[in-house]
C-alpha cells in the first residue's frame, strides 16, 4: 500500500516548533489585548462569491490559487485565502458595524495554490487585525503601532517599514493612464506575468518581482505625483506620527496593493533574512470593501503577517532550546501507576501552575528515571508497592545531588512548596 502524505505545500508543526508558534501567539495576545483589540474567528470555508467579490476576479489569487470546491448540494465553497473578507462579511452579517467602530484580530489557516518554496506554502497561517469605523491617519498609525510593538516583544530587529499612499481611487485612475502610457513603450521587455497585469491591473507591474521589470519600472510615473490635497495630508500625518513615535520608514512608491478597494496608506515590514520571500506583514486602509461586500460604507484599515516567515525569523533569533516539559515527573510501581495518577492529579490542582508527568503503560525504574531526566522536571517522585501500603512518596531531586527522602502522601503538596522555591 503506499504511503499516505502531507498534502505538498502542507505542514505540520511539530512539538518543538510549537514552543516558537506558542511564543508568538501568546505575544500577538497580549499586544492585541493592550491595544484594545478583541479576536473574532470565523469559518475556514465560505461562499466562493465572497472572495471573487471581495479580493477580485483579475487577481492572481481568485484566478489560480483558490482551493475551490463544490459541496455535496452543489454549492460552490472556497477555503479562505485570506482573512479579511470572512472578518468583513461576519460583522455585516452581525451588525457590528453599525455606527460603531470595531477593532478585531483574527488567526488562522489560510489556503493559496501557490508554488510551494521558502516561506511560501499551500496551507500558511496569518494573525490580522482590522479596524472598522475610523477614517485615520490616527488609526493607520495605531494599527502600525502595533506591529511594532509585537517586533519589540519578540525581540525582532532589522525589520524594515516600508509605506506608501495609494490615495483615491479617482486619483489612482488617472495615475493608471500614465503608467500604462509608460509601460506601452516597454512592453516588448515586460515579462509575460506583467504583460498580463499590463491588461487586467498594471499596478501590479509595479510589484514585480522580476529584476528586469523592476528595472524598467524604476523609471515610470510615481503615485504619489497624482495624488490631491488631502491624500497627500493623509500621508504627512501617518508619516508624521511615525516619526513622533520614533519609528522609521522608507517610503516605497512602488509599494502597492492590486486591489480596488485600497485606499491611502500601504505598508509592508520587510527583512532581508529570509531570502526572496521577505514580506512578514503588509496592510494598508481600504475603505471601499465594506460597500463592495453589501455593508453601509465604513472605514477600514488592517494588516495580516505570515506566521510561517515570522517563526522562520524567530528562529534566527531564538535558538530553540529544549524545553522542560515537566517540573515533576512521577515515577511507579505497575501495582501504583493508577493511584499515581491521583497524587499527580493532586498537585496540579493545589500548587497553581505546576506540570506534572505520571508515568503510563508499562516500565522498570531505571527507564522511568531516564524519562523523568528527559523530561527537564526538576523532582522525581516515587512511588512503590511499599511506599503505597504505607501512605508515603519518595521525593528525589534530579538536578544537583540531594538525597531522595520520604514523605507522607497527605503532606505532600505543603513538603513540595518547600522544595520548588
Ligand atoms: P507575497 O507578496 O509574499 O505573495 P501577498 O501580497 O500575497 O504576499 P498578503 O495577501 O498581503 O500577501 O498576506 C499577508 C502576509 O501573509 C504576507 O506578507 C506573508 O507574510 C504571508 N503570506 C502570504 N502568502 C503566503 C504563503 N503562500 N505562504 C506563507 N506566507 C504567506
Ligand atoms: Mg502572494
Amino acid at each position: 500500500m503506499g504511503k499516505i502524505q502531507a498534502i505538498r505545500g502542507m505542514h505540520d508543526v511539530l512539538p518543538e516548533q510549537s514552543q516558537l508558534w506558542q511564543f508568538l501567539e501568546d505575544q500577538v495576545r497580549s499586544i492585541c489585548d493592550g491595544f484594545g483589540y478583541q479576536e473574532i474567528r470565523t469559518p475556514v470555508v465560505e461562499s466562493t462569491a465572497l472572495f471573487k467579490r471581495a479580493i477580485g476576479e483579475v487577481t492572481d489569487i481568485v484566478e489560480k490559487e483558490m482551493y475551490t470546491f463544490d459541496d455535496r448540494n452543489g454549492d460552490s465553497l472556497t477555503l479562505r485565502p485570506e482573512g479579511t473578507a470572512g472578518c468583513v462579511r461576519a460583522c455585516i452579517e452581525n451588525g457590528l458595524l453599525h455606527n460603531q467602530t470595531q477593532r478585531l484580530w483574527y488567526r488562522g489557516a489560510m489556503f493559496r495554490h501557490e508554488r510551494p518554496q521558502k516561506g511560501r506554502y499551500r496551507q500558511f497561517h496569518q494573525i490580522g487585525v482590522e479596524a472598522f469605523g475610523m477614517e485615520g491617519p490616527d488609526i493607520d498609525l495605531e494599527i502600525i503601532l502595533m506591529t511594532a510593538s509585537l517586533w519589540q516583544a519578540l525581540g525582532i530587529d532589522g525589520l524594515e517599514l516600508q509605506i506608501n499612499s495609494l490615495g483615491t481611487s479617482e486619483e489612482r485612475a488617472a495615475y493608471r493612464e500614465e503608467l500604462v502610457k509608460f509601460l506601452r513603450q516597454h512592453e516588448e521587455k515586460l515579462d509575460d506575468d506583467s504583460k498580463r497585469r499590463l491588461e487586467t491591473n498594471p499596478l501590479r507591474v509595479l510589484d514585480s518581482k522580476n529584476p528586469d521589470v523592476q528595472a524598467i519600472v524604476a523609471d515610470a510615473p510615481t503615485l504619489m505625483e497624482y495624488l490631491g490635497e488631502e491624500s497627500r495630508t493623509h500621508f504627512e500625518i501617518l508619516c508624521n506620527g511615525l516619526k513622533a513615535a520614533g519609528i522609521e520608514y522608507v517610503i516605497n512608491q512602488r509599494l502597492v496593493r492590486g486591489l480596488d478597494y485600497y485606499s491611502l496608506s500601504v505598508f509592508e515590514w520587510v527583512t532581508n533574512k529570509l531570502g526572496a520571500q521577505g514580506t512578514v506583514c503588509a496592510g494598508g486602509r481600504y475603505d471601499g470593501l465594506i460597500e463592495q461586500l453589501g455593508g453601509r460604507a465604513s472605514k477600514a484599515v488592517g494588516f495580516a503577517m505570515g506566521i510561517e516567515r515570522l517563526v522562520a525569523l524567530l528562529e534566527e533569533y531564538h535558538m530553540p532550546e529544549l524545553r522542560q516539559t515537566a517540573d515533576i515527573y512521577i515515577i511507579s510501581a505497575d501495582e501504583a501507576r493508577i493511584h499515581a495518577q491521583a497524587v499527580a492529579q493532586r498537585l496540579r490542582v493545589e500548587i497553581e501552575g505546576l506540570r506534572v508527568i505520571s508515568h503510563c503503560g508499562t516500565g522498570g525504574f531505571k527507564a522511568q528515571f531516564k524519562k523523568a531526566d528527559r523530561s527537564g522536571a526538576q523532582i522525581a517522585l516515587v512511588l512503590g508497592e511499599d511506599e503505597l501500603a504505607q501512605g508515603v512518596i519518595g521525593i528525589k531531586p534530579l538536578r544537583g545531588d540531594g538525597e531522595q527522602q520520604q514523605v507522607a502522601i497527605a503532606d505532600l503538596p505543603d513538603k513540595l512548596q518547600e522544595w520548588i522555591q
